[in-house]
């Protein structure tokens, strides 16, 4: 999984150099911060697919907490940018972590404490396997998501996902590919790591941004490409059985991208494989990355030379 460099705390070092100490207070309470982005391996060159997105979400993730980033988001893009080409890479998925450091063990850390900021890049290729090209078997998860006015699901915080690898723990024990939560008030809401959709009489919808979901850049972007696509999306509230009678199911991530859903609680989705709306939606996102599909909305960013 390694690479030879990452940047930390400012600067370039190589991989094994970027250690912490194991009173970091991040390892104790889940006080960190992060993104999950990616490069894809485009005709320009290595492009990052809506890079100044991801790290405004880190900024207002850091926000919610009261974690000062102690670098500009300008500084935070640049960053990644460097990382790529200190790697050399063609393509990654890309991780900048910002969490509290080493500097006390009291739950409320003291003004001025350290805060570390890392970002990573390494190889990371269909975050579910082949199940993205033959849909995913899933499971409703018997643990929900946290109530929203419990731990705040916009923040991409460490601590939580706990909840996410009780609900993946869970779906791999049961034989799944993966397991969805439904939320506090018993309605849909996401997988482990994963946003979801569903698509109804030629409709798709997803669960609203409310309903203790992270608001996802790939949901956001897939919903864009739909609309590109004429069809109408809806954002509301779902029940459990419409993942039973739905003609199709996805789930999208930075790291899932956009992964179709063959089963749900062993009853097969549509025909039991990926479906039309699903396919077309793929060919437009992945078109995205060898330009069959023209990015309109400056969603790529290539990462100069030098
Ligand atoms: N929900 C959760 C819990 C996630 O971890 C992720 C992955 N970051 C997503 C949704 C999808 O978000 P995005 O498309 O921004 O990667």
């Amino acid at each position: 999984m390694s690479t030879p460099f990452l940047w930390h705390n400012g600067r370039i070092k190589p991989w094994a150099d970027a250690t912490v100490h194991v009173t970091t207070h991040a390892l104790h309470y889940g006080s960190s911060v992060f993104e999950g982005e990616r490069v894809y391996a485009t005709p320009q060159g290595p492009a990052y697919f809506r890079l100044a997105d991801h790290t405004r979400r880190l900024f207002e993730s850091a926000r919610v907490y009261d974690i000062d980033i102690g670098f500009s988001e300008e500084e935070i893009n640049a960053a990644c940018l460097e990382v790529i080409r200190a790697n050399r890479m063609r393509a990654a998925y890309v991780r900048p972590i910002v969490f509290r450091g080493a500097g006390g063990l009291g739950v409320l850390p003291k003004d001025g404490s350290p805060v570390d900021v890392a970002i990573m890049a390494m190889e990371w290729g269909a975050y579910l396997g082949d199940a993205r090209e033959k849909g995913a078997n899933v499971c409703v998860s018997s643990w929900h998501r946290p109530a929203p006015n419990t731990l705040p699901s916009w923040a991409k915080a460490g601590g939580n996902y706990l909840s996410s690898q009780l609900i993946a723990a869970e779906a791999r024990r049961g034989g799944y590919d993966e397991g969805i939560a439904l939320g506090h008030n018993g309605l849909l809401s996401e997988g482990a790591g994963e946003n979801l959709f569903l698509v109804r009489k030629g409709k798709l919808l997803t669960p609203p941004s409310s309903a203790g979901i992270l608001a996802g850049i790939t949901r956001d972007s897939v919903m864009t490409l739909a609309e590109d696509l004429g069809l109408t999306v809806e954002e509301r509230d779902l029940p459990r059985e419409a993942l039973y009678s739905a003609d199709e199911v996805f789930m999208t991530g930075t790291a899932a991208e956009i992964t179709p859903v063959r089963s749900v609680d062993r009853k097969p989705v549509g025909a039991g494989e990926p479906g039309p709306i699903t396919r077309a939606l793929q060919q437009r996102f992945f078109g995205l990355f060898d330009g069959s599909t023209e990015d309109r909305w400056g969603w790529l960013e290539v990462v100069p030379a030098s």
